[in-house]
């Protein structure tokens, strides 16, 4: 089932998510699902937030883009975490220009450290504590934020931010397209 995304100025996204434990309710055809909804519009990272879940739990996927045929392979490297923590911010700061999919049009420079030490669950409730680098800790580091009630937007400068008033509240009000449903307030 594809879930609709919730935009930026829904209260959920400002929440901080609550964690959870084994008896959650159906959690293995919610991560199915928020697979396949992040897959349906073409993201690598989604948290639970943004289907208006305030839960701890992140799915994260790789897949190969072709530009010439404008199509992408199959799955490379996927990962769910539940309950995942940053326990370190390793390596040098830099910037990628990252988007969201509560944020539809604005794609920014955001400043995140290369690598992260992250302790998580996995979908079998296996607990991993890794140093973890590259796509992969930069993905997790925005999806985390949203367990926090952060935006990736949040890290901009006020100047930025200012320059981005008109599109933020484009987003705020429902004014933009996407190819994928959302679901207002
Ligand atoms: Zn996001």
């Amino acid at each position: 089932m594809i879930y609709p995304i919730i935009g930026l100025g829904h209260p959920t996204l400002r929440k901080i998510a609550k964690p959870i434990d084994k008896d959650y309710p159906e959690l293995e055809k919610l991560i199915a699902d928020m697979y396949e909804t992040m897959y349906a519009a073409d993201g690598v990272g989604l948290a639970a937030p943004q289907i208006d879940l305030s839960i701890r739990l992140v799915v994260i996927g790789f897949r190969p883009y072709d530009e010439k045929t404008d199509t992408y392979g199959p799955v490379a490297e996927q990962h769910t975490l539940i309950n995942p923590e940053i326990l370190e911010y390793i390596g040098e700061k830099e910037y990628f220009n990252e988007g969201c999919l509560s944020i539809p049009d604005i794609h920014e420079d955001v400043l995140r450290t290369e690598g992260i030490v992250m302790r998580w669950f996995d979908e079998n409730w296996q607990m991993h504590e890794d140093e973890i680098h590259g796509m992969f800790a930069r993905v997790a580091q925005h999806e985390y934020d949203h367990l926090e009630g952060k935006v990736f937007t949040d890290h901009l400068s006020t100047l930025r931010k200012t320059m981005l008033k008109r599109k933020l509240n484009d987003v705020i009000s429902g004014k933009v397209r996407t190819s994928y449903r959302m679901k207002r307030k």
